[in-house]
């Protein structure tokens, strides 16, 4: 699963796909699609647009408008996935991110989070909020202040899907996610890392900032344990300014993350306000 990249004459990333089980063991590896498509994204602007259902972006534009304005400070590197300061803001900062959500820590992990003023992104998945208890989940952690972010439906690699396929894993999960709290997530994360010129564009459309990572370890069998885990989080050699975390709603997870926090405030950075991100 893990995977080192050469973005041009940039440092090497690492970047790895969530794990949720055999699922994502056998996904096919992304690695040197995602940065062409990267560079390609601006030139994207004729990509058909029929998919997309104008009514659904109105009234999702409608909701946004109601959502008390929050001036930006940062902005995500749509390259590197880092978390920039537009102007003065402290760029010594990391972002915090849980993707696969609510499953069994999320709320708890909410709870760590918030005892150590600690903000923070929940990457959500629509096959986790079925059930009364799961939106119960999702209501708690919306309400201690956690953005929601869209993860999708079902965690299925979105270039393996037909255009209406991935109009129906990511809008359905907005849908789902706005019944719940009354509100659309903001922020977007394909499972994998994997997207498609298709989803980019609809993730633009619905009002959605775009993210990948910088780094994370948890699903790698060797940092399922949560002294290792807490060890390469806090000294891994891609922690810089702005690193995006990745991290998951996992028990090695859950266990480490007060270690994390500490560790990551030792080495000088900030946890930034996913609410002052572009
Ligand atoms: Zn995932």
């Amino acid at each position: 699963m893990k995977k080192t990249m050469i973005y041009g004459s940039m440092s090497m990333l690492m970047l790895a796909a969530c794990n949720s089980a055999s699922q994502e063991a056998d996904t096919p590896e992304i690695t040197e699609e995602e940065p062409d498509q990267q560079q390609e994204q601006p030139e994207e602007v004729e990509e058909p647009t029929e998919e997309i259902d104008p009514d659904d972006s109105d009234e999702q534009e409608d909701s946004e408008e109601v959502v008390e304005e929050v001036e930006p400070e940062y902005e995500i590197n749509d390259v590197i996935w880092t978390v920039d300061p537009l102007e003065d803001a402290n760029p010594e900062v990391v972002l915090a991110t849980f993707d696969d959500a609510p499953d069994k820590h999320a709320v708890e992990m909410a709870q760590t989070l918030k005892e150590n003023n600690v903000q923070a992104i929940f990457f959500v998945n629509g096959h986790f909020l079925n059930t009364d208890e799961e939106k119960e989940k999702l209501k708690e952690i919306h309400n201690m202040g956690f953005p929601i972010g869209n993860h999708t439906m079902t965690h299925q690699d979105l270039k393996s899907l037909s255009e209406e396929e991935q109009y129906e894993e990511i809008v359905e999960v907005s849908d789902t996610v706005e019944e719940i709290i009354g509100e659309r997530p903001r922020f977007f994360r394909a499972p994998f890392g994997s997207n498609t010129d298709y989803s980019k564009e609809l993730v633009a459309e619905e009002g959605m900032t775009l993210m990948n990572w910088t780094y994370g370890y948890d699903w790698e069998s060797e940092y399922q344990d949560a002294d290792a885990l807490a060890d390469i989080m806090v000294n891994s050699e891609f922690l810089q300014n702005g690193a995006n975390l990745l991290m998951h709603d996992r028990d090695w997870t859950n266990e480490a993350l007060p270690t994390i926090i500490d560790g990551l405030r030792e080495q000088g950075y900030e946890f930034v306000d996913p609410d002052l991100i572009k």
